[in-house]
């Protein structure tokens, strides 16, 4: 049978190649093919897709995004050591797997998918921040990207699905949710990966939606909820002096209270604040 049945078990292929996990790269594989084959499929149905895969390792998720029928992977891995066991996979897999050896916050893997394209990535938890935010900010809406499907630490999560009142609910969750879909798709102790990190692990996965949930101007919302939230326990009319002057006037007229504090005031409505303080 082709493809994951005639390669080696994953323990095999890190003692083969070496690659003993370093932590300056968040290496903390997945050596479970069974729990791989469960994420891929989380990303939906991968048939008619190019998957962008961030952070591919030994190759684990890869081979369970392959599996599950992926028409065609695209890797990038930071760490050149792991590139002979993806080689592995991709004859396994014949033209249908490409590998980049680089840095996935300067690598620009567009040129090389065709739509519709997902995205799947156990990352390490400082870059996959920093790479959703930029997934989930592009000038043009809706995104190159159908959906993520993402591991984060736990809290980082939490952080993606909260509702307002929440201690977790800030900027990451209003930039994910206004644009997506965002749920939590699975839970993950420390004792699924090797080595074992810390802390607990959550898959993510979000959907793009075709138009936003309300209407607002990106920067606009990005700039009012950022201000918003680096004071989060100041009021609404204090946090958000700095925005425009007539602030509160701006808060009423959008249904705020301008005594409100950010994380008690929901998506439409900072959605309704976003478009106030745009009008001259
Ligand atoms: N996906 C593999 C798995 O599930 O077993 C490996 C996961 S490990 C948490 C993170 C992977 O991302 C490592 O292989 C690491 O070398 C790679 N990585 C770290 N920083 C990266 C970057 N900036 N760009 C691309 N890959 C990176």
């Amino acid at each position: 049978m082709a493809g994951i049945d005639q390669l080696p078990p994953l323990r095999e292929v890190i003692g083969t190649y070496g690659l003993s996990a370093k932590k300056s790269l968040g290496q903390n594989f997945l050596l479970d093919l069974n729990l791989t084959a469960k994420i891929a499929r989380q990303a939906g149905d991968l048939s008619d897709c190019d998957v962008l895969e961030i952070g591919p390792g030994p190759g684990g998720l890869t081979r369970g995004l392959l599996a599950e029928g992926a028409r065609k992977v695209l890797a990038i891995e930071k760490d050149a050591r792991c590139l002979p066991a993806l080689e592995e996979i991709a004859a396994a897999y014949p033209e249908r797997l490409q590998v980049i050896n680089g840095d996935a916050l300067e690598v620009v893997p567009l040129q090389h998918l065709t739509a519709p394209i997902r995205v799947a990535a156990n990352l390490p938890y400082n870059v996959g921040t920093e790479l959703l935010v930029r997934w989930l900010t592009p000038k043009v809406w809706p995104p190159f990207w159908q959906s993520l499907t993402l591991m984060f630490q736990k809290e980082v999560a939490e952080r993606i699905v909260a509702q307002p009142g929440s201690k977790a609910y800030g900027r990451l969750a209003i930039l994910a949710q206004w644009r997506s879909e965002a749920k939590i798709a699975m839970h993950l102790p420390p004792g699924a990966f090797t080595p074992p990190p810390k802390v607990s692990s959550a898959v993510v996965h979000l959907t793009a939606l075709e138009t936003p949930k309300f209407e607002a101007d990106a920067e606009v919302l990005s700039h009012v909820v950022a201000k918003a939230f680096n004071q989060r326990r100041k009021m609404l009319r204090a946090a958000l002096k700095g925005v425009t002057p007539d602030i509160e006037d701006r808060l009423q007229a959008a249904g705020i209270a301008p005594t409100e504090r950010a994380e008690n005031v929901s998506l439409e409505a900072f959605c309704a604040l976003a478009r106030e303080v745009a009008k001259k």
